[in-house]
């Protein structure tokens, strides 16, 4: 396997040494196959909001496995997930599962540029949404962190087609419009970023992107597949009020198998074959395994079908809402637990006299080795890597897991505990000592 990986985020090319060959995860800790335990706070890089080998969703992966593995054919699985994503974010009228947050938004890009009738795309600088042709320019993530500039087997016809503007930059974005009038079939962006590390969106740039893509014509496309059931039930657009015309999901609604789904307006939705002329398929999409630990796992975030269903009715007869049915009190204690995280790691850093900015959004955050705010790609690439690269070697050292890249996010889950955060302040507080020079 080239780099003894599968995903190039998982060699430690970035920090040094080699990565732990994970045997097994129970709860928030993963152990290696040498018998070292640590604090997990990559989390599969998001899926796991429920940590590892939850009982319930182990128990109904058994169940499914018996049942059959895939069918190839309507399942009732996949109609109960469909409901309950559809109930729980507010811009999703209906839905199609795929199996990768790639083939999520590549499918979401497809449409809108059908729909629309347009071939270029919007994106922001360090704004990742898988490794599709033409979203690979300015990518952040693994292209940032390994030092990639556009990768090369991207036609340049392809790459071309792709516009870029800084996040953050609402004057920008308007600038790239009024270049190429009547050009754009949609924006694309992470609604919260997470792949530049977390950089949340300045107030009101989110209701700026609806506005400039309502006032030309194009699609704005929210990339929730890190944002979606994890930030809020509802996902980022719940959060912050703004509701796009597709979102892409993944991740959490797989509840750790391969997922993906993006959805919209039905009128938008249905330009997908069968029902309209844009094509897209897939062997395994909506296959009853990924289905069922999907379930399951928004079941435990409080999303119930038959919330959902009614949820659904509700909005049908009263019109547009951002009220989802919620299980409030698992994403407050997710918000609780990580703020009293990132708080003391700030402390700690202070302490040790060490310039740190911390961003978080919900249980997701990234510690940035910089004295000045990151509020877009060109910021975050002024955090010191190297530090980055000692204070991650020095904190794994203490049996504690974080991601190998300086942009990336820390993730916590519902099964990270006061006493594994209290484990992971006393090794930062050493690790930060340690970095200090
Ligand atoms: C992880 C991620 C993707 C890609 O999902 P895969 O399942 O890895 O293909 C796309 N967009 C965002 C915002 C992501 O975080």
């Amino acid at each position: 396997m080239p780099g003894g990986v599968n995903s190039p985020v998982r060699a430690y090319q970035a920090v040094g040494g080699s990565p732990p060959v994970i045997a097994f995860g129970r709860g928030a800790r993963v152990t290696d196959v040498d018998g070292n335990e640590y604090i997990d706070y990559v989390l599969s890089w998001g899926p796991l909001i429920l940590g590892h080998a939850h009982p319930s969703v182990v128990q109904v992966l058994q169940r499914a496995a018996e049942r059959g593995t895939s069918f190839g054919a309507p399942t009732e699985l996949e109609a109960e997930l469909a409901r309950m994503v559809i109930g729980a974010v507010p811009s999703i009228e209906m839905v199609r599962f795929v199996n990768s947050g790639t083939e999520a938004t590549m499918s979401a890009l497809r449409l809108a540029r059908g729909y629309t009738g347009r071939d270029r795309i919007l994106k922001f600088e360090g704004g990742y949404h898988g490794h599709a042709d033409g979203l690979l320019a300015r990518a952040g993530s693994g292209v940032a962190t390994l030092g990639l500039p556009d990768s090369p087997g991207v036609p340049k016809a392809f790459a071309e087609q792709t516009l870029l503007a800084p996040y953050n930059d609402l004057a920008a974005v308007r600038r790239v419009f009024e270049q190429h009038p009547d050009e754009i079939a949609c924006i694309i962006v992470e609604p919260v970023a997470a792949n530049m590390g977390v950089v949340p969106p300045a107030d009101g740039f989110l209701a700026g992107l609806r506005e400039v893509t309502q006032e030309h014509g194009a699609l704005l496309i929210f990339d929730e597949v890190v944002t979606g059931f994890r930030l809020a039930a509802g996902g980022a657009q719940a959060l912050y009020g703004v509701e796009p015309d597709l979102t892409c999901l993944g991740k959490v609604i797989g509840g750790g198998l391969p997922v993906g789904a993006y959805g919209g307006r039905t009128e938008i939705m249905q330009r997908m074959a069968p029902t309209g002329d844009i094509y897209q398929a897939g062997t395994l999409s909506g296959n009853p395994m990924a289905m069922a630990a999907g379930i399951v796992t928004l079941s435990i975030l409080g999303v119930t079908p038959k919330a959902a269903a009614e949820q659904d009715a509700a909005r049908r007869d009263a019109g547009p809402s951002n009220e989802a049915p919620t299980n409030e009190g698992c994403y407050r204690a997710l918000d609780e637990l990580t703020s009293q995280l990132t708080d003391q790691l700030l402390v700690l850093a202070r302490r040790a006299e060490v310039d740190v900015q911390i961003n978080r959004a919900g249980s997701m955050f990234t510690l940035f080795f910089t004295d000045a705010p990151v509020t877009d790609y060109a910021s975050a690439k002024r955090a010191d890597t190297e530090r980055y690269a000692r204070f991650h070697r020095a904190m794994l050292d203490r049996g504690i897991y974080l991601p190998p890249s300086q942009f990336e996010a820390c993730m916590l889950s519902l099964v990270h505990m006061e006493a594994d955060v209290e484990e992971t302040l006393k090794a930062a507080g050493e690790a930060l000592q340690e970095v200090r020079t």
